[in-house]
């Protein structure tokens, strides 16, 4: 039997604050939609041409495009259609999804192959895909059935395109589509001349100048702990995209063992370390949206080498026997300001 505690959401993991203030302040533009799956929040301060019009248009159109190319929950979706073919020779693909692809693989490479893109069948054999979750656990047979074709070097990209070195190869990106999203909207705040704005998709953030008062956006990291919204620790991140990997919400408990959301592919299996939640700073969304989850299947102790060798700014919260432990690293203390 099953233990209900199951979201299949993307939650909200960094919230963001309004403080007032009593500096003379600008008119912020908040504009908000949905989008992969969850919901996207744009802010922006107005400068002397007032508020932009189409903006939300714009915004809109280009993440209906992304999705359409990198969706698995849209079976006609590029992705979904290079999933369902059979094919071991090159698949052109579009220039988008290219250059996801071809991050997800640098950030691959960087981390070992901890981020796999190719996890998705093993993701989907724990319940955590987008089929129906299993009544029961998968056993070591059936893992090792699906490990045939998860794996980076299953895998080519050449200016041919994308090939498949087994038939039955399925990517996933997920784990970094929401912050390629967040680049792309910020490159069209960016294209409108705006210089003080905040994007954001179903967590994952970026950020430039201020929020209207002369003052630093101020960025929330939560409390890893799935009972109640609690701030960890608040930040400024200068111009920068944040993102945030945590299990505290998004796993399923099954005869008391918890199971989480993200797949060591050196295992097979869930991660079940007590590291609960990294956070990843860099001027890229996307990359740290893909490193953030890399670091969280890692581990804590790989994940701060990793971190100081590549002089990453990266913050860390694990578990332990009298309450949480913090880990933050040199980059991060050097970009990033705590305001409590
Ligand atoms: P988090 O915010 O917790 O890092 P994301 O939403 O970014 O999570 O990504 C989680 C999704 O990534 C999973 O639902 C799964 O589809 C996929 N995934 C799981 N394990 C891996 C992995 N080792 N490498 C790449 N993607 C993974
Ligand atoms: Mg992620």
């Amino acid at each position: 039997m099953i233990t209900q505690y199951f979201r299949l959401s993307v939650v909200l993991v960094v919230l963001f604050l309004f403080v007032g203030c009593a500096k003379e302040t600008k008119q912020v533009v908040h504009l908000h939609g949905e989008t992969m799956g969850t919901t996207y929040n744009v802010k922006y301060v107005i400068d002397e041409r007032g508020q932009i019009d189409g903006l939300k248009a714009a915004l809109d159109k280009r993440l209906v495009e992304i999705n359409k190319l990198m969706s698995t929950y849209d079976p006609t979706s590029e992705l979904s259609r290079f999933n369902q073919n059979r094919f071991t020779t090159p698949v052109p693909l579009s220039a988008d999804t290219t250059t996801v692809v071809k991050e997800a693989l640098r950030l691959g490479k960087l981390s070992h192959g901890v981020l796999d893109i190719t996890v998705g069948p093993l993701v989907n054999l724990w319940g955590f895909g987008p089929n129906k979750r299993p009544e029961i656990v998968p056993n070591e047979a059936q893992i090792d059935a699906v490990r045939d074709y998860v794996g980076l070097d299953k895998l080519a990209l050449s200016s041919a395109g994308l090939r498949k070195l087994h038939p039955m190869v399925y990517v996933d990106l997920s784990t970094i589509a929401k912050g390629y999203g967040v680049d792309e909207l910020a490159a069209i705040m960016e294209e409108n001349g705006l210089e003080n704005y905040l994007v954001e998709i179903g967590g994952e953030m970026r950020v430039k100048g201020e929020r209207g008062n002369g003052e630093d956006w101020l960025i929330a990291i939560e409390k890893p702990v799935s009972t109640e919204r609690a701030v960890e620790k608040i930040v400024s991140v200068g111009t920068n995209a944040i993102a945030t990997s945590g299990d505290y919400r998004n796993y399923y408990e099954m005869d008391g063992k918890r199971y989480s959301h993200l797949i060591d592919p050196r295992t097979g299996s869930p991660i079940t370390h007590n590291l609960v939640s990294v956070t990843v700073v860099h001027p890229s969304s996307m990359t740290a949206d893909g490193l953030a989850t890399a670091f969280n299947v890692m581990g804590w102790d790989e994940a701060i080498s990793l971190a100081e060798k590549e002089e990453l700014a990266v913050f860390l919260i694990r578990r332990t026997d009298d309450g949480f432990e913090e880990y933050a690293s040199p980059r991060f203390n050097a970009t990033v300001t705590v305001k409590n």
